[in-house]
């Protein structure tokens, strides 16, 4: 396996990668995300991820999926289809999986998203479909990111084991996609070997819904045009700075993520 360096991103190096609007941009320019999350079992991960896009400052939100009448109440500024994700008009980057259920309905708008040549971000239950049948990441062309957790990960076949960032090169390398294993210290690698990790977090994040926060978060960097690896580990970087800000105030939940995102950004140098 090629061995390019483990990296880690300094706040500054996060800024230089977030640039604010310029005169010249306009909702377009700043990247279209567009994320299939909820269902009626599971209406709050599709709020949480939605919201957490609005708030890593895309252009715009596009929500399609089945929990839409939540992010509606929740989220005025994201524009929602009940309908497939083709029917939600032209986006730069999908975010694909929480809390969406596996049925054979979501299996189908999984291989939907998948087959599309657009970057795609998958998490949670895309992640035990696609772990079924891993060709649908293999075969795609565009750039693919998987956002396990050690449980999630082991779908794939092996346990993460004691060398966290070797088993994500390997099944980055394996899948030819990047690999963002969660934890404590969440490892990102790129199918040709580079890696980074990420010590920004706080074991306060270990709360129901700060998964799918990280998803909203990183589909939405997906959509403004940044490589994927570097999506990913801006992504891992923004969240533990989210979740250290938030946890100052006392214990968070998931939402505080969404809430702390702004003053986040603004402290980045
Ligand atoms: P999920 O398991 O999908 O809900 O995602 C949990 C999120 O919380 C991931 O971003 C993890 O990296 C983070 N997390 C969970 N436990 C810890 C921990 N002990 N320390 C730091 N971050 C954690
Ligand atoms: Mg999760």
């Amino acid at each position: 396996l090629p061995r390019a360096g483990t990296h880690r991103l300094t706040d500054a190096d996060v800024a230089a990668r977030m640039r604010p609007p310029g005169g010249d941009d306009d909702k377009y320019t700043q990247g279209v995300v567009g994320v299939v999350a909820g269902s009626s079992a599971y209406p709050g991960a599709a709020v949480l991820c939605t919201g957490a896009a609005l708030r890593a400052r895309p252009g715009l939100v596009r929500y399609a999926g089945t929990a839409a009448a939540g992010v509606r109440a929740a989220w005025p500024e994201v524009i929602v289809t009940e309908g497939r994700p083709g029917d939600a008009g032209r986006v730069q980057a999908w975010v694909v999986g929480p809390g969406m259920g596996t049925d054979d309905d979501a299996r189908s708008v999984l291989a939907e998203v998948l087959a599309t040549d657009l970057p795609v971000l998958v998490d949670a239950d895309a992640l035990t479909m696609a772990a079924q049948d891993p060709d649908l990441v293999r075969t795609r062309s565009a750039p693919t990111v998987l956002t396990p957790h050690d449980r999630e990960f082991a779908r794939f076949g092996t346990e993460v084991g004691s060398d966290r960032v070797g088993a994500a090169r390997r099944l980055a390398a394996d899948l030819g996609a990047v690999v963002l294993l969660k934890g404590d210290a969440t490892v990102v690698a790129a199918p040709g070997g580079t890696a980074y990790v990420n010590g920004t977090g706080t074991p306060w994040l270990a709360t129901a819904g700060t998964g799918d926060v990280l998803s909203g978060i990183t589909g939405a960097l997906l959509a403004t045009g940044l490589p994927a690896d570097e999506a990913a580990a801006v992504g891992a970087h923004v969240h533990g700075r989210a979740g250290r800000l938030a946890a100052e105030e006392g214990p968070l939940i998931a939402g505080d993520l969404v809430r702390s995102l702004p003053a986040t950004l603004a402290r980045l140098r």
